[in-house]
């Protein structure tokens, strides 16, 4: 299996109850490493820039306030098949169907602040990482 590299971040539902600590330990434990991490505030254009994809569906506005209400952190994970791992880690969308011990299920609030975003693919892996993060900033 091939080394990949994935984008996360820890929503501000999470940084708000303080569980990033909590959270990191999950990834952690999975056998991802956090390459890069960095807590931030995104304003409206980092928000919609990063959530463009879904500019047309109904929720938009909606969860770019959220993404904008409180820090996030940013992070690269590292590991072997690392965006299929962490997504199954993550658990499903809306928690009430995510699997028992994934962070959804132990951690988010609802579908809309379900506490942490992983990238869907390889390719957009690499556009998330490079809209977030220098070369410089990720150490593997
Ligand atoms: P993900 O890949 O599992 O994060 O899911 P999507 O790419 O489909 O959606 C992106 C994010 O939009 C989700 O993580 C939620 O924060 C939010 N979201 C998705 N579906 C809904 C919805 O039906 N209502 C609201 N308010 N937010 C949603």
């Amino acid at each position: 299996m091939a080394i990949e590299r994935t984008f996360s971040i820890i929503k501000p539902d999470a940084t708000r109850r303080n569980l990033t600590g909590a959270i990191n330990a999950v990834i952690e434990k999975a056998g991802l490493r956090i390459v890069a991490q960095k807590r931030v505030q995104w304003g409206p254009a980092q928000a919609e820039a990063f959530y463009g994809v879904h500019k047309e569906r109904p929720f938009f506005k909606d969860l770019v306030s959220f993404m904008m209400s409180g820090p996030i952190v940013v992070q690269v994970l590292e590991g072997e098949n690392a965006v299929a791992k962490y997504r199954e880690v993550m658990g499903a969308t809306n928690p009430a169907n995510a699997a028992p011990g994934t962070i959804r299920k132990e951690f988010a609030e609802s579908i809309e602040a379900n506490s942490v975003h992983g990238s869907d693919s390889v390719d957009n892996a690499k556009i998330e990482i490079g809209q977030n993060f220098a070369g410089f900033e990720i150490v593997g």
